[in-house]
């Protein structure tokens, strides 16, 4: 009997550690710098998070992320999932504990495709928190068909010169490398004619036309940037990978991120419950508590039962990525996890919000940053509707069609087949459906 729902008592103990961790140092980090974790640490930001990074070294929980043969801790995904729940709850817990995106998708692919040389020179100070990167893929033109990119690669001699345009490329502005994906091979189908490269920040030719902001932040002043690759010019040794393997790493980087994703809306998604029944039992009104209205319970059933199918889904998900190592092989259920996931968050955050009243809608609580977070986890790394498509795809795999006009569960030929079957038992009344 294999199943089993427990936590290791010596794990157990440092996500409690984590737990209060995150609750008493790291949360307020998300009040008093706001935004501002992937702005490059120095002076106070520096002289406050550097001793909280060590501590979360010390307790062996910096950079979970990946496994010992490639730099990391090597806990695997279902303990990530667990220490990631956690982590969820703050912006800024990620980067305390190393393991942010897209810098945790991005250093899964150096590691998993990179040479030694392109591993020295980024994977290790991306493992260090030293410095942050940027994946920029989607085109203004393109985004959920990666097939419609036209940013260029040409071979000129020993370099690859780089021009076209991209959209949404995260934490541009602050990134010391890009890792750009261009069709190198226009001739072929652009699943093998596509490749990547890890391109420095400071190479002459990128532009940042716009820092693109998310709903509620000023104009031009966002984290996703709108860049124009004018003539970038960059050494042979600069693709990651094999020459159109774009597609295959993609979708290393992709899984890994889909589901990381997840771990931590886990997190959130949970605190908005807590709200929620907090606020459900403070506040009393028309003769009795919140709590004590059945529309309110429902609220709170709800919101309970969608979260702990979300978290089984999530951490059965985790449990198969570490038993086949092989994204391929989970590729549905993470897709599936993709598909459930901004409704979960949106449900619950919208069910809290209403529960608090007006003040439930204010910049004073955190319920609309969540419901817009729902929002963009329906696009970031892929729509929902494509995840569906996944999903259905892979689970038509496993059916065929009848083999006449008649479904293979049609009741008057199953009731006639089971008559035959028990026929000697049978006297003529029996069976009648
Ligand atoms: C916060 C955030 C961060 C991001 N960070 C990055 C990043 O760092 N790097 C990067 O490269 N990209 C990034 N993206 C871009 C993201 O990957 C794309 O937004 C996503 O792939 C969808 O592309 P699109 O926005 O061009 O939408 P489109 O491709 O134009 O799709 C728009 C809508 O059309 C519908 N649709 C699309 N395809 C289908 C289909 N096959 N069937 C049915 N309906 C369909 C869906 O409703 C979809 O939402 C980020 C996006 C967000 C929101």
């Amino acid at each position: 009997m294999a199943w089993d729902f427990e936590t290791e008592p010596d794990f157990q103990a440092q996500l409690d550690w984590a737990d209060t961790f995150v609750r008493d140092e790291v949360e307020p980090l998300d009040l008093v710098w706001p935004h501002q974790q992937f702005v490059p640490l120095e002076g106070a930001r520096r002289a406050a998070v550097d001793p909280l990074k060590q501590r979360v070294r010390e307790h062996g929980l910096w950079a979970t992320h990946l496994g010992p043969e490639l730099g990391g801790q090597g806990y695997g995904q279902l303990k990530l999932a667990l220490l990631n729940e956690i982590l969820g709850r703050s912006s800024w817990a990620p980067i305390v504990f190393g393991c942010q995106a897209p810098d945790t998708g991005n250093a899964e692919i150096i590691a998993h495709y990179g040479t030694e040389a392109q591993k020295q020179q980024y994977l290790q100070p991306l493992l260090d928190g030293e410095l942050f990167s940027c994946y920029s893929m989607t085109e203004p033109h393109a985004g959920a068909d990666p097939t419609l990119f036209r940013t260029r690669a040409e071979r000129d001699g020993d370099d690859w010169v780089l021009n076209g345009r991209k959209f949404f490329s995260s934490n541009a502005r602050t990134a010391s490398f890009l890792i750009v994906m261009a069709v190198t091979n226009p001739g072929v189908s652009p699943y093998q004619g596509m490749s990547m490269f890890l391109v420095p920040a400071d190479t002459p030719g990128i532009q940042i036309e716009r820092n693109i902001g998310l709903a509620g932040e000023p104009l031009n002043d966002g984290s996703h940037a709108l860049i124009r690759y004018d003539n970038v010019r960059v050494p042979a040794e600069a693709l990651l990978g094999g020459e159109g393997q774009a597609f295959v790493i993609a979708q290393t980087r992709l899984g890994g991120g889909r589901i990381h994703h997840a771990m931590r809306t886990i997190g959130l998604a949970q605190k908005a419950v807590d709200m929620m029944c907090e606020r459900a039992l403070s506040r009393e009104t028309a003769g009795s508590r919140l709590s004590d209205k059945q529309f309110v319970q429902g609220y709170i059933a709800d919101s309970y039962a969608q979260l702990k199918q979300f978290r089984l889904l999530v951490l059965h998900t985790a449990w198969e990525i570490d038993k086949y190592n092989d994204y391929k092989k989970v590729r549905k259920d993470i897709a599936a996890v993709k598909v459930v996931m901004p409704t979960v968050l949106h449900d619950i955050a919208w069910r809290a919000m209403q529960v608090h009243g007006a003040l439930g809608t204010t910049n004073e609580m955190p319920f609309f940053t969540m419901i817009h977070g729902a929002g963009v986890m329906g696009l970031a790394d892929g729509p929902t509707e494509v995840h569906k498509m996944t999903v259905a795809k892979q689970v038509l795999r496993n059916y065929r069609p009848s083999d006449d006009d008649w479904p293979t569960e049609w009741i008057p030929r199953r009731l006639d087949a089971a008559r035959a079957k028990y026929a000697e038992y049978l006297d003529n009344k029996a069976g009648n459906l």
